[in-house]
């Protein structure tokens, strides 16, 4: 690293921000003072400053968050060189997978990361979470960020945010990313992939020319996310897509995008596609692609409209349609901007 970094970190909360008291009891880290607790940050020959946001748990996020966390980075762009977001992982993948959609034009690093032990818990992984995210949102060459993405660290790998779920309550490598590699493995060094990193056009050649970054604010929360299962009744489904006001489904299906082919079933989707709702095919399994093509089961559903989300996660596909159907678009163009990768979301 040549010249300083500035870094600032944006904390809104969750387990990572979390000590003990002199009396045992949790509360919340002081970040302003990280370098005080952790001297090795010093090192690293960043400049830190500490934005704080009211913290939550996580399970209370909702889009609010969202635009005022796009927004203190849009705010806060040009003075720093990368921004670290500390979020509870319980949400985290849906809120990385959020800010991916909402940043245009984004050319800086952006780096979330949590914990599942709290920080002033002797065994916290938060404390190697947060220096290598900090690391990482500092890393250059040249002038030029390594990893201009939104990403995720956690545990030794850093992944693209909107390919990320958490996938254990319990290990300390609490998310995955099954359909894309990761951008970074840490060790003793930090390897980056620089080939599954996305790069602006000319970002090491000198060629890139920076545009201006802007944030999507609105979210239309008008949507649901189905999981089929066997059995499942049709007064179940009917109840779901008749919901007063409701745009769009992601509809979690087995396998490779297969659904019962009932008569019951089949029609009541193609009603509401009718009707105007977008519905998106994710596939229930962890890694994988839907293919409705490969069977009736999927072929039934791409017949009557229900649109490919491809590789995608339930979080990156429900993210990426409140994100569409919050901009004023016609239902042709958010099924268009939908069937697209945007921002690297899935594999075509
Ligand atoms: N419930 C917490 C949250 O998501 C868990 C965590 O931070 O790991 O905010």
């Amino acid at each position: 690293m040549d010249k300083k970094s500035s870094i600032l970190i944006i904390y809104t909360g969750g387990t990572i921000g979390m000590q003990r008291d002199a009396s045992g009891t949790l509360v919340p880290f002081d970040f302003n003072s990280i370098e005080r607790e952790f001297p090795s940050v010093r090192q690293l020959n960043v400049h830190i400053d500490v934005h704080k946001m009211t913290p939550i748990d996580s399970s209370n996020v909702t889009p609010a968050l969202w635009s005022e966390l796009a927004r203190t980075i849009r705010d806060n762009y040009a003075c720093y060189d990368g921004f670290v977001v500390l979020h509870g992982t319980d949400t985290m993948s849906y809120t990385a997978s959020a800010l991916s959609f909402m940043l245009e034009n984004l050319a800086k690093p952006v780096v979330f990361t949590g914990s599942q032990i709290p920080m002033g818990i002797m065994r916290t992984d938060g404390r190697e979470n947060l220096i290598t995210a900090i690391e990482i949102a500092a890393a250059k060459i040249g002038d030029r960020p390594i990893v201009p993405e939104v990403s995720l660290y956690f545990q030794n790998r850093l992944f693209r945010a909107n390919r990320t779920s958490k996938v254990s309550a319990e290990a300390l490598s609490a998310f995955d990313s099954r359909n894309y590699p990761p951008l970074a493995e840490v060790g003793v060094n930090i390897a980056y992939n620089f080939d599954d990193i996305a790069y602006p056009e000319g970002w090491f050649d000198g060629a890139f020319e920076a545009e201006e970054l802007r944030i999507a604010e609105h979210f239309d929360t008008n949507v649901a996310i189905l999981k089929i299962f066997p059995g499942i009744s049709e007064q179940t489904l009917r109840a779901v897509l008749s919901i007063n006001g409701l745009r769009g489904v992601v509809l979690e299906t087995f396998g490779t995008g297969n659904a019962p082919t009932t008569e019951w079933f089949i029609e009541t989707l193609s009603d509401a596609i009718e009707r105007g709702l977008t519905i998106v095919n994710v596939t229930q399994c962890t890694g994988g692609a839907v293919a409705m093509e490969l069977y009736e089961t999927g072929v039934r559903l791409q017949k009557i409209g229900v649109i490919s989300g491809h590789d995608m996660t339930t979080e990156a596909a429900v993210t990426k349609l409140m994100w569409l159907l919050g901009e004023t678009l016609s239902g042709e163009e958010v099924a268009r901007r939908m069937i697209q990768p945007l921002r690297g979301e899935f594999h075509a």
